[in-house]
C-alpha cells in the first residue's frame, strides 16, 4: 500500500460562462466538505482569483452557503483568467493553494475551465519544485501534498459535454427559453407572424432541438445537422407554406446560433428571416434570446442536479477515486457517475471537429441516441400533415385516454402520439373522461390539427377520472372497444389508470375484445408509479412548490420564523424529498418514514439551537401522508409552543396548485419521447397472436417497457406507492446538506 495522504482541505471555484445551479453546486461541495469535517474554501473569481490569492481565496462555513439555492449565476463569483494560461499564472496558483494546505480541488466550469485544471493538476510537481527552489514553499509542505486531486463538474448551459447526460444550467436555460416562446405563440398566433427565435449553442444544438420539442416549433437548425438538401431556403419555404395551408397560425423557426449548411457555411436567423419574408411574403420578426438564457433563478432540476453532484464530487475526492486520475462527475441514466476527465474534454471536442470536417452523420451519432431519436421525432411533429398512406400499408384503430388525476404534460403526450399514429396512416381516436367515456363511448377521431396547440398546455384536454372498472363495467369497456373497432390502447395517466389498465388486461382471455395491446405512460405528479423512475408532470409540480417555498423563505426570513409546508404526493414523498433538497428545507417527513414523537422532538432541538444563535429561517416540508397522527397542523402547534419567545411558526398547504400549470420543458420533452415509443409499441403489438401489454418508464434513464401483468406484484399491498422507489437513495444527501446526521434517526 502506498502512503496516502488523505484529503484535509478541499477548495471550490466556478470559472467560464456563469451557470444557473452552480450556486447549489457550491453550496454541496461546502456541506458535504464539513460533513468530513475537512477545512472548505472558496476560491472567489475563478482562476483570477486562484492565481491573486490573498482574500480571493476563502473559508467558508456552512451558514455561509445558507439561502443561495435559488440565485442565479455563481455567488463565487465566475472570471476568465489569461494569467491561468500562463505557466507562471499557474506557479503563483500553486503557491496559493499550498500555502493554505489545500491539495483538492473542485472546478465548476466549462471544458475549457476543466482542461486549465488538469494542465494545472499534470504539472502540479514540477510547479512545486520551482516553488522549493524559488524559496517560495518549504519542501515539508510540498511533502504533505504531493498531488492535486481534482474533480469537474460540468456547468454550462449548452449542454454540450461528455461525461453527463446533463449540464448544470441547461435545464435552467430550456425553462427561460420555453417562457419566452410560449409569450411569443400568442401574439404569433394572434396576427399570424412568423418568428425566428435564436438560441445559444455554438457547437451543439441540445438547446435548439429540445425547445422545438418542447415548444411545437415547426422548424429547427443545429450545427450538427444542417437540411439534409442542396438549397435549404427551398425546402424550409415550402415545408412553412404548407404549413399554413393546412391552417397553421404561426411560423416558429428555431435556430441554433451555431448553425450550419450542409457545406458548413453559417445560417443565421437574419437569414432565415429574410427566406420567409421573400419566399412567403411573410412579416417575420427576430427574436435573439442571449443572456436571458443564462439568467434567473435555477429550475428545481439544475438545483437537485448542483447539489447532487456537488455532494459526488466530494465523496470521490475523500474516497480518492480522483487520485490517479481527474474526474468528471456527471449524471448518466439517473445515475451519478465519475469518468476520466481528459476523456471527457477530448471527445467534447472531437465533436466540434467532427462537424467542422462536415461529417454530420458521425456528428449526431457522438451526441447518443435520444439526441437522435429526438431530431427523428420533431421532423414528424413539425410536418404540416401526414404521410399519405400506401394502399397497401395496414391500417389500425389506436385509442388515447386518461386515467387518474390531472397532470401537466398529457396534452403534450396525447399530441405526440395522434400525430406519429396519424403519419403512419393509422386513425387515432381521443376517449373522453378515462374509462368511464370509454365505457359510455365517449370516443372522438382526432386529426392531425386537432392538436396543435396541446404541446405547452396545462391540465388534459381529453378529460380525466379516478374510475376503476369492475364487474358490469368491464362488459360495457369490451362491447365498446369491440363497437369502436380499436386495436390498441394508450392510458396516459397514474394510479386510478394503471389500475383500470390492469383490470382490462387481466380479463383478456375470457374476453376476447380485452385482447388488444394496452400500454400505459406514467403521468402523474405523485411520481409513485411501478415501471419508471419518474412520471410525466412531476417536474412541473416541483416547480410549482419550489417557487412557493422560494417566496415562503424570503418572508420567513423577514420575519424570523418557521415554516411548515404540506405537499402533495399521496403516499410517496418524492416530491417532498425533491422539494426539500430543491429548496433548502432542513428536515422533510415522509410517508415512507412516518414520523415518531423522538424525531419530533430532535427536530424541535435542532429547531430551538439554531434559532438562539442567530438562525432566522426555518424550514420544513412535510408529505401530505407522512403520518395519520402527527399532522402538518399537529407540529405547527407543537413547534409554536415549544419556539416559545424563540421563533414563531406558519403553516403553507401548497394545494391544487401543484396538479396545475403549464408543463415544464422536461415535462413535455419526456412526455413526447416516451409518447413516441408507446406508438411504436402498439404498432408492433397490435394484430399479434398474443399481443404484449406493458407500462413504459424512465428506468436508469433508459426508456423501457415492464409486463403490464407485472403490476400487483410491483406496487406495496396497502399504500399507493411502488415497492422499489429509486429517489429514496437520496436521503442521505439532504440530510447532509441540511446538517443532519446522515442516518435517519426516526424511522426505518
Ligand atoms: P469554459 O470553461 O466555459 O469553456 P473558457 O474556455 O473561457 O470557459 O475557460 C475559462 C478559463 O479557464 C479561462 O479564462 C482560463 O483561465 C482557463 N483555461 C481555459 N483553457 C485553458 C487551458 N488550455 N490552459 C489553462 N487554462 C485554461
Amino acid at each position: 500500500m502506498t502512503d496516502r495522504q488523505p484529503v484535509r482541505s478541499v477548495a471550490v471555484l466556478t470559472s467560464g460562462g456563469d451557470a444557473s445551479g452552480m450556486n447549489a453546486a457550491v453550496r454541496a461541495v461546502v456541506r458535504t466538505a464539513l460533513h468530513h469535517a475537512l477545512d472548505v474554501y472558496a476560491v472567489r473569481e475563478g482562476y483570477k482569483g486562484l492565481v491573486t490569492g490573498g482574500d480571493l481565496i476563502a473559508p467558508l462555513t456552512s451558514r455561509d452557503v445558507g439561502g443561495i439555492l435559488q440565485r442565479g449565476g455563481s455567488i463565487i463569483g465566475s472570471a476568465r483568467s489569461d494569467e491561468f494560461r500562463t505557466r507562471d499564472g499557474r506557479r503563483r496558483a500553486a503557491a496559493n493553494l499550498l500555502e493554505r494546505g489545500i491539495d483538492a480541488l473542485v472546478v465548476i466550469g466549462g471544458d475549457g475551465s476543466l482542461t486549465g485544471a488538469d494542465t494545472f493538476r499534470r504539472e502540479w510537481p514540477q510547479l512545486s519544485a520551482d516553488l522549493v527552489d524559488a524559496g517560495r514553499i518549504d519542501q515539508q509542505v510540498v511533502d504533505r501534498h504531493p498531488q492535486l486531486r481534482l474533480a469537474g463538474l460540468v456547468g454550462s448551459i449548452d449542454n454540450d459535454m461528455f461525461g453527463t447526460d446533463m449540464t448544470i444550467g441547461a435545464d435552467t436555460a430550456l425553462h427561460r427559453i420555453a417562457d419566452a416562446i410560449d409569450a411569443i405563440h400568442s401574439t404569433a398566433a394572434s396576427h399570424q407572424r412568423s418568428f425566428v427565435i435564436e438560441v445559444m449553442g455554438r457547437h451543439c444544438g441540445y438547446l435548439a432541438l429540445m425547445s422545438a420539442l418542447a415548444t411545437g416549433a415547426n422548424w429547427v437548425l443545429i450545427p450538427e445537422n444542417p437540411p439534409d438538401v442542396e438549397d435549404w431556403r427551398e425546402s424550409l419555404a415550402s415545408s412553412l407554406e404548407a404549413g399554413r395551408r393546412m391552417g397553421r397560425r404561426q411560423n416558429l423557426v428555431i435556430v441554433a446560433e451555431g448553425a450550419l449548411d450542409r457545406d458548413g457555411e453559417p445560417i443565421t436567423s437574419d437569414m432565415v428571416k429574410q427566406v420567409l419574408e421573400s419566399h412567403l411574403g411573410e412579416d417575420t420578426r427576430v427574436t435573439v434570446l442571449g443572456h436571458v438564457q443564462r439568467g434567473g433563478s435555477p429550475s428545481p432540476f439544475d438545483r437537485y442536479l448542483g447539489t447532487v453532484l456537488g455532494f459526488a464530487a466530494v465523496e470521490c475526492l475523500v474516497a480518492g477515486e480522483a487520485d490517479d486520475e481527474p474526474q468528471v462527475i456527471g449524471i448518466r441514466e439517473q445515475k451519478v457517475v465519475s469518468s476520466p476527465l481528459v476523456e471527457c474534454v477530448e471527445r467534447t471536442r472531437q465533436v466540434a471537429d467532427v462537424i467542422a470536417a462536415r461529417n454530420y452523420e458521425e456528428a449526431m451519432r457522438l451526441r447518443g441516441r435520444s439526441f437522435m431519436e429526438s431530431f427523428r421525432t420533431l421532423r414528424t411533429l413539425t410536418r404540416s400533415k401526414a404521410h399519405t398512406p400506401t394502399p397497401e400499408s395496414r391500417h389500425l384503430r389506436l385509442a388515447v385516454l386518461h386515467g387518474g388525476g390531472p397532470a401537466p404534460g398529457m396534452n403534450t403526450a396525447v399530441r405526440v402520439a395522434v400525430r406519429l399514429g396519424l403519419d403512419h396512416g393509422h386513425t387515432m381516436l381521443g376517449v373522453r373522461n378515462g374509462f368511464a367515456g370509454l365505457r359510455d363511448g365517449a370516443v372522438r377521431e382526432l386529426d392531425w390539427m386537432s392538436v396543435s396547440e396541446w404541446v405547452w398546455r396545462g391540465g388534459a384536454e381529453l378529460g380525466v377520472s379516478r374510475f376503476i372498472p369492475q364487474g358490469d363495467d368491464l362488459d360495457g369497456l369490451a362491447s365498446q372497444i369491440a363497437d369502436h373497432r380499436i386495436d390498441g390502447l394508450l392510458m396516459v395517466g397514474g394510479w386510478a389508470g394503471y389500475a383500470a389498465a390492469h383490470a382490462l388486461h387481466a380479463l383478456r382471455e375470457s374476453k376476447p375484445a380485452l385482447g388488444l395491446p394496452i400500454v400505459c405512460l406514467p403521468a402523474t405528479i405523485n411520481n409513485d408509479l411501478p415501471g419508471s423512475d419518474l412520471s410525466i408532470g412531476s417536474d412541473t409540480a416541483l416547480g410549482s412548490i419550489v417557487g412557493d417555498v422560494d417566496k415562503i423563505k424570503q418572508s420567513a426570513v423577514a420575519a424570523g420564523r418557521c415554516f411548515v409546508v404540506e405537499v402533495m404526493g399521496h403516499d410517496c414523498g418524492y416530491l417532498a424529498l425533491m422539494g426539500g433538497l430543491a429548496s433548502g428545507a432542513e428536515r422533510v417527513y415522509l410517508p415512507e418514514e412516518g414520523i415518531t414523537l423522538d424525531g419530533l422532538r430532535a427536530d424541535v432541538h435542532s429547531l430551538t439551537q439554531g434559532f438562539a444563535t442567530g438562525k432566522r429561517l426555518g424550514l420544513v416540508i412535510r408529505s401530505e401522508h407522512a403520518d395519520d397522527i402527527y399532522t402538518t397542523g399537529f407540529i405547527h402547534a407543537l413547534f409554536e409552543k415549544e419556539g416559545g419567545n424563540l421563533f414563531d411558526v406558519r403553516e403553507a398547504i401548497l394545494g391544487h396548485v401543484q396538479q396545475g400549470g403549464d408543463p415544464s420543458p422536461f415535462d413535455r420533452i419526456l412526455a413526447t419521447r416516451l409518447a413516441a415509443r408507446c406508438v411504436e409499441f402498439l404498432l408492433e403489438q397490435a394484430g399479434q397472436p398474443d399481443p404484449s401489454s406493458a407500462m413504459i418508464g424512465l428506468e436508469s434513464a433508459r426508456i423501457g417497457f415492464t409486463d403490464l401483468s407485472r403490476f400487483p406484484d410491483l406496487i406495496e399491498s396497502g399504500p399507493q406507492r411502488p415497492i422499489e422507489q429509486s429517489w429514496l437513495s437520496l436521503r442521505p444527501i439532504a440530510r447532509v446538506m441540511s446538517g443532519q446526521p446522515p442516518h435517519p434517526v426516526d424511522g426505518p
